[in-house]
């Protein structure tokens, strides 16, 4: 079973679905729980303590608790979690006695669990529980990918993916038209607007217009400013450039790029619902991995290639970043992250090229690609899953 692609596709304020969209749900759902409380403990344990600091965790809390009633922990002892994004939220009435004590687990991409059950406020809403089951299902009505999506979600979800898209230019848009330096200590340089004047200095070198659009929005998120989740905010920037570059350079429709995203929600929804979308569990091939996936088929989606072929550049895609860690400096998501969107959306595109000239040969399917980048992740050392604590972020001191 899978969710419906609601879950995949957020529309959000950055940086980070799961340090701030996730925690900002899981405090919403709390406070309607706990009326008439007169204190709030919120503790944050694994990545949410070590990274929250960057990721402005606690801001995304206290904006919806109340500030002057909440304490916030960062909780950089406890190891024996039951997810790497953990967050612990208790009440307490009047006379200090507790009136209610949740766990949360932001297990990516915005979506949380309440520890023990079912994710919050998600439907399944697909019988299909791998990507082989999904082709199969396409073979046997003869459809594709994108009519699937169409068929299990609810009549409104075009819709949806209109404002989906509309968000994405949007935030495009936003990103190309500004100038200056990042929020935080890094005092990171916003690049997308000198990446497309270099592409207006040279208007055939259509790399730099792809990879202005990946930097536009993934500076917007590492800004705090509102993306869709594409499976997350951090690597937010692959799908929505490609689709830009492409509808651009093609002359395509929106309801060709609607089709598109259907496509490729679909492909990320097979690896949230077999593995995982979290920095913080499986490591950086687990956004940005998946989000090259994804744009990868709705590549294919819009170059009307078959189903083999857009199975195998979701495979490329992923496959060849297994290992990707997750090592954001300083914990803000600016180093690596932003220009791993770019490099990301180049090469979902060269992804989809490959999978269409070498069609026919593929031997691993997506599903093994899927398990694999899970099983690679949980390997992966903590210090390599969104702690700050390995990788650059270790090695580089800001000045
Ligand atoms: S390194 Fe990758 S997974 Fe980690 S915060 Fe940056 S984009 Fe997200």
């Amino acid at each position: 079973m899978m969710l419906s692609l609601r879950e995949l596709y957020k529309i959000g304020r950055g940086p980070s679905s799961s340090h701030t969209m996730g925690p900002e749900r899981a405090a919403k759902d709390f406070l309607s729980r706990t009326e008439g409380a007169a204190r709030y403990r919120v503790v944050l344990q694994g990545s949410l303590a070590r990274t929250g600091k960057g990721h402005l965790t606690d801001r995304a809390v206290l904006g919806v608790l109340p500030e002057e009633k909440t304490q916030v922990v960062f909780d950089y002892d406890t190891r024996e979690l039951l997810h790497p994004n953990t967050l612990v939220m208790t009440a307490y009435d009047e006379s200090g006695r507790e009136m209610l004590s949740v766990t949360y687990l932001s297990v990516g991409g915005g979506t949380i669990r309440e520890a023990g059950s079912a994710p919050v406020a998600a439907e399944n809403v697909y019988p299909f529980a791998n990507f082989s089951e999904l082709r199969a299902y396409c073979e046997k009505e003869k459809i594709e990918l994108a009519d699937v999506v169409f068929r299990f979600e609810d009549k409104s979800f075009r819709d949806y993916l209109a404002e989906v898209w509309e968000s994405m230019k949007a935030t495009i848009a936003r990103g190309l038209a500004q100038e200056g330096v990042l929020p935080g200590n890094l005092r990171v340089e916003r690049k997308a607007a000198t990446l497309q004047s270099a592409y207006l200095d040279a208007p055939t070198d259509h790399t730099r217009l792809v990879c202005s659009y990946a930097y536009a929005t993934a500076e917007e998120n590492a800004s705090g400013g509102v993306v869709v989740t594409a499976p997350t905010c951090g690597a937010s920037g692959v799908l929505p450039a490609t689709m830009l570059y492409l509808q651009r350079r093609d002359g395509l429709s929106d309801e060709q790029i609607w089709r598109a995203l259907a496509t490729g929600g679909i492909v990320g929804n097979v690896v949230k619902t077999n593995a995982s979308v979290s920095g913080a569990e499986a490591g950086c091939q687990a956004e940005i991995g998946t989000a090259t996936a994804m744009a990868a088929a709705a590549v294919c989606s819009l170059a009307a290639h078959s189903l083999e072929i857009t199975e195998y550049a979701a495979e490329i895609a992923l496959e060849h970043q297994l290992g990707l860690t997750c090592d954001p400096v300083g914990g803000y998501v600016q180093i690596p992250c932003i220009e791993r969107n770019a490099v990301a959306a180049m090469r979902a595109i060269d992804s989809a090229d490959l999978a269409s000239v070498l069609s026919g040969t593929r031997k691993i399917s997506f599903d093994l690609v899927v398990r694999t980048m899970y099983e690679t992740g949980r390997d992966l050392n903590e210090r390599y899953r969104e702690t700050s604590e390995g990788g650059l972020a270790s090695g580089y001191k800001v000045c």
